[in-house]
């Protein structure tokens, strides 16, 4: 997600911070790079536009080109921007699943990966939520499309709608209310046919089923990778029947992320869920803070935190996000943290998520830092007391020194990972104080 516009970004903003002061007309040159980086990215020329002209606003007052630190104010400025471009002015919060069952109807073009997501949603709320659920498809012209929810609702462990032939949608959407209602399920997914493009009988039949269903949601799956042409998908759609909130899907790909960005400011709807992979649980919720935080390289402790949560047990996990959120970072949980790297995709998967690790990672491939450091590293730590573990600071020259031979290993090895936890914990405690990047980003300024 977002990887080319981060980088982008990230060496506007290294230069702009690395300047010790700034005169107006250096933001101005800054920010017209931000503004070829974000049309790169696909993000439409208007929101592209007022975005920059927003930021402009508020970063070339002289509060910020005499402040300081100039650059990580106008970082701040375009970080906080984002989340409102992301997010609107009011947080999209989870689906409206009370009064069951629940109808919940999914629509969007063939292709987006409707029925795919259809299953991940189910899965979400079986698993987190505990609740009962159904799936319906009413792609009557595909029957392929029908067998397809069948089986992956049996691949997730929910139900699905017995098929009958010549059924119109409509008449399976009736029978699948009164099933869902009488099988005692909370939640009612109806996966709509999809058409290969927007047209008036598509549009009818939603309409029809609609009526029938009455959504509590209707949620529009769209292709990420498609850029504008998703967020036009998106702008029709609500026009024509209306929906709740949108799903963007193939959000694992080199896609340039300008959907993302645009979605909200041109259709006025949340994005409410980002989908990472044809796996049944690549799906996440789309929290405007951490998609901001990703796009500028911030890290993602949040996504690190819940990426934990499906590796490790879930109460180590827990007492990992206490420990983190008090600012509590030893090297046993440095060690934790090492162990798990490799379970959890690995080196590049992982830095990305770390704080102020996300730019780092290129150079550290470079410099060998892979795997098998890894395992050096936790080799130092295995050869540490349990005190030293819990006190780095203890770790004098001559405690230096046994550790390293313990691991085989050189002192100045051992020292590059003490700066490296140092870091870490550094950014850990500003991340776990009052909770989160913003605060992060104010506690640097
Ligand atoms: P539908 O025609 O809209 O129902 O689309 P499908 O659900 O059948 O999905 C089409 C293809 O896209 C399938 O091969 C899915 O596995 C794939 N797909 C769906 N969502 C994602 C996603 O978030 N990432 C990736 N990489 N593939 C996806």
């Amino acid at each position: 997600m977002f990887e080319s516009l981060s980088d982008r970004l990230g060496s506007v903003f290294d230069r702009l911070t690395k300047q010790g002061a700034l005169s107006e007309a250096d933001v101005i040159a800054a920010l017209r790079e931000v503004r070829t980086a974000l049309l790169e990215a696909d993000v439409s020329l208007p929101v592209a536009r007022d975005f920059i002209k927003r930021v402009q606003d508020k970063a070339t007052g002289s509060a910020v080109t005499k402040s300081i630190t100039p650059g990580q104010m106008v970082v701040k400025i375009v970080h906080d921007e984002l989340i409102r471009v992301l997010a609107g002015d009011e947080p999209a919060d989870a689906l409206k699943i009370d009064n069951p069952p629940a109808a919940i109807l999914m629509v969007g073009l063939q292709g987006s990966g409707k029925t795919t997501t259809t299953a991940k949603l189910a899965k979400r709320l079986k698993d987190r939520n505990g609740k009962r659920v159904l799936l319906a498809s009413l792609d009557t012209n595909r029957p392929a499309a029908m067998e397809q929810l069948a089986i992956l609702a049996g691949q997730v462990g929910v139900d699905s709608l017995p098929i009958v032939k010549g059924e119109t949608a409509v008449q399976i959407a009736r029978r699948a209310k009164t099933q869902a209602a009488m099988g005692g399920y909370d939640v009612l997914f109806l996966d709509t046919a999809g058409r290969l493009h927007i047209d008036e009988v598509l549009m009818d039949e939603v309409q029809a089923v609609r009526d029938i269903a009455q959504p509590r949601e209707t949620l529009l799956v769209v292709d990420g990778l498609t850029g504008q042409d998703a967020v036009n998908v998106a702008a029709e759609f609500d026009g024509k029947v209306g929906i709740s909130g949108v799903v963007l899907t193939r959000m694992d790909g080199d896609g340039r992320g300008g959907a993302a960005l645009s979605m909200r400011a041109v259709t006025g709807k949340p994005i409410r869920f980002v989908g990472l992979g044809e796996k049944m649980d690549a799906l996440e919720t789309f929290e405007a803070e951490r998609v901001a935080g990703r796009i500028l390289g911030m890290g993602d402790i949040v996504a690190l935190v819940e990426r934990a949560q499906e590796t490790f047990e879930a109460e180590q996990a827990e007492r990992m996000a206490r420990r983190f959120s008090k600012g509590l970072f030893n090297m046993n949980d440095l060690k934790g943290q090492l162990e798990q790297m490799q379970k959890m995709g690995g080196m590049q998967g992982l830095m990305g998520m770390l704080p102020g690790m996300g730019k780092m990672a290129k150079q550290a491939e470079d410099a060998g830092f892979d795997d098998r450091m890894l395992r050096r590293q936790v080799a130092l730590i295995n050869s540490m007391t349990k005190k030293e573990r819990a006190n780095p600071d203890l770790l004098a020259a001559s405690r230096k020194k046994r550790i390293a031979a313990g691991a085989g290993l050189e002192v100045s090895e051992l020292n590059r990972l003490l700066k490296q936890h140092k870091q870490m914990a550094e950014m850990m405690k500003k991340m776990g104080k009052g909770g989160g990047m913003k605060q992060a980003i104010k506690q640097m300024m």
